[in-house]
């Protein structure tokens, strides 16, 4: 049977005292590769040594909006230094995030799009994260000649065919198997060409788990939900969303 891609996580040594485990639980859940993504300069330094360490992980450099006020210049600078590492696949996880407060909305969009630059120039993939954000995320995309993710989507299916016409996948997490998401409705619209799996580990635990520390193991737990929402093997539905990771990140 294929193995699941977690196509969107957080393994870093703050959240998992040992990521050895973490990697060989995934393993034995039947989750063989991984995206870690950096959110900041420490973060991404990390990502970029876990990455040289494990054949399975691959890494996702950048400043997460969350971070606009923290990060220097020269973090851009490592960024760029780094992308062209072969392990390296994306730049991210970049975006923007209006839900605690839109009053850096200049700084923060100086900031994304001084990362889509960086991303059109070397033309390497980006990792989305917007909330609340949804027209600014589509207004500032649209100047740039950019594919990518956008990860743990939430937005209407409209907004989702919006992204989809424009180059992006639509990144499906944990919360698809929450009571009343309405992301689930909008998943099943969509074409699995579309779309990939990600936990977003340690975040958003899917049921029956929620409320403990993701892992990448719990891939499996959205992968079953969507494989009957979708009605599709899990089989199947592993190969179809690996071409989809694999198409986007691994051929250059
Ligand atoms: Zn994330």
């Amino acid at each position: 049977m294929n193995s699941f891609t977690d196509s969107h996580c957080h393994i870093y040594k703050e959240y998992y005292e040992n990521i050895d485990e973490i990697i060989k639980l995934a393993k034995e859940n039947n989750v063989s590769r991984f995206i870690n993504n950096g959110c900041n300069l420490e973060s991404s330094k990390e990502v970029l040594n876990l990455c040289n360490i494990y054949d399975e992980m691959y890494g996702a450099i950048g400043i997460h909006p969350e971070d606009v006020l923290n990060y220097k210049e020269e973090d851009l600078k490592f960024i760029e230094q780094n992308i062209t590492n072969e392990k390296i696949i994306a730049i991210g996880e970049i975006g923007l995030d209006y839900y605690y407060t839109k009053e850096n909305k200049e700084e923060q969009i100086k900031l994304f799009e001084l990362q889509l630059n960086l991303a059109q120039k070397y033309n390497i993939p980006v990792i989305i994260h917007s909330r609340d954000a949804t027209l600014d995320t589509i207004n500032t995309l649209k100047k740039y000649h950019v594919k990518g993710v956008i990860h743990s989507f939430s937005g209407s299916l409209e907004t989702a065919l919006e992204y989809i016409k424009m180059g992006y996948l639509i990144g499906v997490n944990g919360v698809i198997t929450f009571k009343n998401a309405n992301i689930k409705n909008v998943i099943q619209k969509l074409p699995l060409e579309k779309i990939v799996l990600e936990t977003d580990s340690p975040y958003l635990t899917p049921e029956p788990f929620r409320g403990k520390k993701n892992s990448p193991s719990h891939i499996i737990q959205i992968a079953e939900f969507v494989s009957h929402l979708k009605n599709v093997s899990l089989d199947e539905l592993a190969r179809i969303t690996n071409n989809n990771i694999d198409e986007l990140f691994l051929t250059k």
